[in-house]
C-alpha cells in the first residue's frame, strides 16, 4: 500500500489549511507540485498539476494500492476519485461521472487516460472475453480520436481540438459492457488539421508528386515521417482492432487526401470570372471522392441562391468567395468525417441486447474532457463559446458539489446548514436566455447576415442589455468592436461573431458520391436549397444546444472533479510559474470551492478509519479500545483534545467543522 504523506510535503487536502487565503493556496500547491506531489484533495475534488515528466505512480502496484479503498487511505491521486466513482456506481447502482477540466495543456487527456486505464485495470477479474473485448475497444477509441483531433499547437503539442464526454457502460458485475462518445467540436476543429493531417502534410508539402495519378492511401502511408509512421501504425491498428473495414479506412484516407489537396488549391480571375489554377487537383479530388469532375469545379466556383420568388439561380463566385467556399468545403469534409468517425465507433461500442430483468441495472460513468476558461489579449467567438461552456459547468459544478454535500449529511443523520455562493446564473443568462441573450441576438444578426453588420449587431445588443450588470461594450474604432462581459469583464472582439449559417452547397453532389462513407456523411445532401436555408441553426446555437444537453447528461449523476492546472508556458517539470497558476486557481473557482467545503463540515471520516490514524494520541484508545463501538472510541479521542464543540457524529462517519481540529492531530501524531 502507497504510504500516507507526512507534512514535508505539505497539506494533501486545501482543506487543511490554517487560512482559505490565495497566499496559503499557492503556497501548498507550490510546495507540493516542487516535491513532486501533483494532486492534492479539495474534499473529494482532484487538484493536479501537469508535472512534464514521467511519474512512476501509475503502475500496477499503485493500481493494486487505490483498488477498493477509501480516499483518505492513501496519498491524493486521480485512481483514488476513479475508485470513489467505481465504488458508487458499482456499490451504490449510482449513475457517476468525472469532469475534468483546465486550460489547454494543463493535463486533462492525460489525466483521463489515466482513469481509463485504471478503471480497466480493476474490472473483469474473471477476464471474460467478451467484456476484455469491450474494454480494447473502449481504450483504442482514444487512440484514433486523438489521431483524428488532436494537432499541435503552440499551447500543447498534442492538444485535443474538441471536447469529449464518453459514458462507460457497466453491467450489475460492475464490468464494462459498451460506451458512447459524444464530442464538442469547437470552431478552431475546422479551422486546424488534426495529427493525422499533419503527417499527410509532410507528403505533400516536402514531395511534390511526381506520379500524376491518384494519392492512394499505400502512398500516403508510406510518405510520412518516422515518428509519424509509429503513430500511424497504431492508429491503423487501432482502427481495424475496433472494427473499421478496410474500405471505410481507405475511404478515410481518401477523404484526409481530398481536404490536403482543397488546402492548396489556388484560384485566379481574369477580371470576369474566377478559374481554378491547374484542373489537377479537381480530377484528384473527384476521384477520391467518387464524384464528376464537373461537379467539384462547380461547387467551387458557383453558388446557388433561392431568389425572394422562390427561384434557384447560379451565381459566380468572387475569387475571395471561393477561398471562402473552399475552405468552408475542407472545414466541412473535416467535420463531417470526424462525426463518422466518432459514431462509426459509438455503433460499434453501443451496448445492445441489454435486458435489464435479466442482467440487473445498467449503470454509467461518464467522463467529460474538456476545455476550460481561455482568456486571452484578443478573445474571439471561440473564447466565448468555450467561457460560456465552462460559466454552465461551473454552475453545474457549485449545485451539484452542494446537492452532493447535502446528500451525505442527510445519509449521515446531521444538520444541513446553508451555504451562500456566487451564483452565475445571472451570466448564463446573458449569454443564453431566449430573445435578449446574447446568442439570441446573434441569431437574429445572421439571419440577415450581408446586411446586418457587426456595428448594428452591438447597437443591438446595447439596446438590449443595457440594463444588465455583466454586460457593457465600447466601439474603439471601426475596425475594433468590442464587448465587455463575464465576471471580471472579459473583452470579446465581436468580428466573426457573425457567421453566416453554414449553408452546404457540396452536400448534394457528395451525396450522390460512389463512396459509400461520403454517403453516409451527407444524409441531408438531399434537402434542396430553399429547405436549407430557411432558417438553419448558427453556429452559436448549435454550439448552445450541445452544451444544454451535455449539462442534463452530467446533472443526473454523481459528479467526481479533476481540475488541472498548467505549472508554466514551457513545459518545465521544474517551473513554477506563480502568477499563471494563481490565475487558474482564480477562474477555476477552487477557493470557492475550499470555501464551500468547509462552511459546513469540511473533514469527515469513517469512524475505524479515523480510530486507526489517531489511536495512538489517546490513553484509551491506544493501542486497541475496550469501548461499545468505534463511534464510543473516536467520542474518547475528540474529547480528549477538546474539540468536541467542532464536531457532529453521524451514522459511519465523524464530521470536522475545522480543519485546525485534525491539524493538532495530525502534529501530535507526528511528534509520537
Ligand atoms: P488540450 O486542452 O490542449 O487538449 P490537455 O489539458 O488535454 O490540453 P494533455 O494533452 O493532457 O493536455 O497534456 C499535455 C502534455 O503534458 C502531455 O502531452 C504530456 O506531455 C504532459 N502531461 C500531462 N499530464 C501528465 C502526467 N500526468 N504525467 C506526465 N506528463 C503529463
Ligand atoms: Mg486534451
Amino acid at each position: 500500500m502507497a504510504e500516507l504523506e507526512g507534512l514535508e510535503f505539505g497539506k494533501s487536502d486545501f482543506v487543511l489549511l490554517d487560512e482559505v487565503t490565495m497566499e496559503q493556496f499557492m503556497e501548498n500547491l507550490k510546495l507540493r507540485f516542487e516535491k513532486g506531489r501533483i494532486y492534492t484533495y479539495i474534499g473529494e475534488v482532484v487538484v493536479s498539476v501537469n508535472p512534464y515528466q514521467q511519474m512512476d505512480i501509475y503502475g500496477k502496484e499503485t493500481i493494486d494500492a487505490y483498488r477498493g479503498r477509501e480516499l483518505y487511505e492513501n496519498p491524493p491521486h486521480l485512481y483514488a476519485v476513479s475508485d470513489a466513482a467505481y465504488k458508487a456506481m458499482k456499490r451504490r447502482a449510482k449513475d457517476t461521472c468525472i469532469v475534468i477540466s483546465g486550460e489547454s495543456g494543463a493535463g486533462k487527456t492525460e489525466a483521463s487516460k489515466y482513469i481509463m486505464q485504471y478503471i480497466a485495470a480493476i474490472t473483469n477479474p474473471s477476464q471474460r472475453k467478451e467484456v476484455e473485448s469491450v474494454k480494447n475497444v473502449l481504450l483504442k477509441s482514444n487512440c484514433v480520436l486523438e489521431a483524428f483531433g488532436n494537432a499541435k499547437t503552440n499551447r500543447n503539442d498534442n492538444s485535443s481540438r474538441f471536447g469529449k464526454y464518453m459514458d462507460i457502460n457497466f453491467n450489475f458485475n460492475g464490468d464494462p459492457t459498451g460506451g458512447h462518445i459524444n464530442n464538442y467540436l469547437l470552431e478552431k476543429v475546422r479551422r486546424g488539421v488534426g495529427r493525422m493531417m499533419e503527417g499527410l502534410r509532410l507528403q505533400t508539402g516536402d514531395r511534390p508528386q511526381k506520379n500524376k495519378g491518384v494519392i492512394s492511401a499505400t502512398a500516403v502511408s508510406l510518405s510520412t515521417s518516422n515518428n509519424d509512421r509509429s503513430s500511424h501504425k497504431a492508429v491503423m491498428s487501432a482502427l481495424e482492432v475496433i472494427g473499421f473495414t478496410k474500405e471505410e479506412i481507405n475511404s478515410i484516407y481518401q477523404i484526409l487526401a481530398s481536404i490536403l489537396l482543397l488546402g492548396n488549391m489556388q484560384f485566379e480571375s481574369d477580371g470576369e470570372s474566377v478559374q481554378i489554377q491547374g484542373l489537377e487537383a479537381v480530377n484528384q479530388i473527384s476521384e477520391l471522392t467518387d464524384t464528376e469532375p464537373d461537379s467539384v469545379s462547380k461547387t467551387l466556383l458557383y453558388r446557388t441562391v433561392a431568389t425572394g420568388g422562390g427561384e434557384v439561380i447560379e451565381k459566380g463566385h468572387t475569387e475571395q468567395e471561393a477561398c471562402f467556399g473552399r475552405d468552408a468545403f475542407a472545414k466541412a469534409l473535416y467535420e463531417r468525417l470526424f462525426g463518422w468517425i466518432v459514431s462509426r465507433i459509438n455503433s460499434v461500442i453501443e451496448v445492445k441486447d441489454y435486458n435489464p430483468v435479466l442482467h440487473g441495472k445498467n449503470t454509467v460513468i461518464g467522463v467529460l474532457d474538456i476545455y476550460g476558461f481561455e482568456i486571452f489579449d484578443n478573445n474571439s467567438f471561440e473564447q466565448f463559446c468555450i467561457n460560456y461552456c465552462n460559466e454552465k459547468l461551473q454552475q453545474l459544478f457549485i449545485e451539484l458539489i452542494l446537492r452532493q454535500e447535502q446528500g451525505e449529511y442527510q445519509r449521515e443523520g446531521i444538520t444541513w446548514q446553508h451555504i451562500d455562493y456566487f451564483n452565475n446564473q445571472i451570466i448564463v443568462d446573458l449569454v443564453e436566455q431566449s430573445h435578449k441573450g446574447i446568442i439570441s441576438i446573434l441569431d437574429e444578426a445572421c439571419l440577415t447576415v450581408g446586411k446586418v453588420t457587426d456595428t448594428v449587431c452591438l447597437d443591438s445588443m446595447d439596446t438590449k442589455l443595457a440594463q444588465h450588470p455583466h454586460y457593457t461594450s465600447r466601439k474603439l474604432s471601426p475596425a475594433d468592436k468590442t464587448m465587455d462581459f463575464q465576471k471580471d469583464f472579459l473583452v470579446y472582439t465581436l468580428t466573426h461573431f457573425l457567421m453566416t449559417p453554414l449553408s452546404l452547397p457540396f452536400a448534394p453532389f457528395l451525396s450522390r458520391s460512389a463512396n459509400p462513407v461520403l454517403k453516409e456523411m451527407w444524409p441531408d445532401g438531399h434537402l434542396s436549397i430553399t429547405e436549407v436555408t430557411k432558417r438553419p441553426l448558427t453556429a452559436a446555437t448549435l454550439f448552445k444546444n450541445s452544451i444544454v444537453a451535455l449539462v442534463d447528461k452530467l446533472a443526473c449523476k454523481e459528479p467526481y472533479y479533476v481540475r488541472c492546472i498548467k505549472p508554466n508556458e514551457v513545459k518545465s517539470p521544474v517551473l513554477f510559474d506563480d502568477a499563471r497558476c494563481e490565475h487558474q486557481v482564480a477562474y477555476l473557482g477552487l477557493m470557492e470551492n475550499v470555501m464551500v467545503r468547509r462552511a459546513g463540515f469540511a473533514y469527515r471520516q469513517p469512524y475505524a478509519r479515523f480510530l486507526q490514524r489517531y489511536k495512538m494520541t489517546c490513553e484509551y484508545t491506544w493501542p486497541n479500545h475496550l469501548m461499545a463501538s468505534d463511534r464510543e472510541a473516536v467520542e474518547a479521542i475528540v474529547t480528549q483534545h477538546g474539540f468536541q464543540d467542532d464536531v457532529a457524529y453521524g451514522h459511519t462517519k465523524l464530521f470536522v467543522r475545522t480543519p485546525r481540529s485534525l491539524f493538532t492531530l495530525e502534529q501530535e501524531r507526528a511528534a509520537l
